[in-house]
């Protein structure tokens, strides 16, 4: 069975850089590409970052009931589709989906063995200086993203780990660590135990 990790953050935490590395270093995740309504910005591309959709196409994606959890960010719609599950498993892979946090909640109750991780920066000041070097975001939208920040870090009670991202180095190894002690759980090595004792008889 794929293991769900759900990774959640403030924008401007370093969510993206942290998962990017991560992804580098770990061949057995999978990246679940959401779907939006927003526009690519900077380097983004299609089928890469997002699947990029028009609202009408996606407000029909939910009627047909296609998406395993949806919600409304800033003004736009992001998804995550049900097929990305099955694609993990049939690819062997542990699945690593980035949402927010009303997402988060809505896929604990599908997949409740789900592993969710909260991304934030040391502080407000830290985390409005990252939101300008990204220089990727007009003003009004960095006031308004740190204003939504407080109101996301509050809702870190529903998470299984906190990650402070002070050092980058530290924080892609201890989200290293997180996955590699979760793929150990007992629960999860049942199949492998009892292949083991198989041996002893
Ligand atoms: P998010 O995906 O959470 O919105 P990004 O990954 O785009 O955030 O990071 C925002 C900015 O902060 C980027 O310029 C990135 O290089 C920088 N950044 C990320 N992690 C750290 C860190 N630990 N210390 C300092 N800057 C960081
Ligand atoms: P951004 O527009 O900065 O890429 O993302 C804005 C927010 O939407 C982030 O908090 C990101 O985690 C969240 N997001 C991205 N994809 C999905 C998704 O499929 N579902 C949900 N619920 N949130 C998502």
């Amino acid at each position: 069975m794929s293991i769900v990790f759900v990774v959640s953050a403030p924008s401007g935490s370093g969510k993206s850089t942290l998962l990017r590395r991560l992804l580098a270093q770990d061949e057995g995740l999978l990246f679940s590409v959401s779907y939006t309504t927003r526009a690519p910005r900077g380097l983004e591309r299609q089928d890469q970052d997002y699947h990029y959709v028009s609202r009408p196409e996606f407000e029909a994606a939910i009627a047909r009931d296609e998406f395993l959890e949806h919600a409304e960010v800033f003004g736009n719609y992001y998804g995550t589709h049900r097929g990305i599950l099955e694609r993990a498993q049939a690819e062997g892979k542990d699945l690593l989906l980035d949402i927010d946090v009303q997402g988060a909640g809505q896929l604990k109750v599908r997949v409740p063995d789900a592993v969710s991780i909260f991304i934030l920066a040391p502080s407000r000041n830290d985390l409005e200086t990252r939101l300008r070097a990204r220089s990727e975001d007009a003003e009004d939208v960095i006031q308004r993203r740190l204003r939504g920040a407080a109101r996301e870090i509050r809702n870190y009670g529903a998470y299984d780990y906190v990650l402070v991202n002070q050092d980058l180095e530290k924080s892609v190894d201890t989200l290293a660590a997180i996955v590699k002690a979760e793929r150990v759980r007992r629960t999860r090595m049942e199949q492998q135990v009892q292949r083991i004792l198989g041996t002893f008889a």
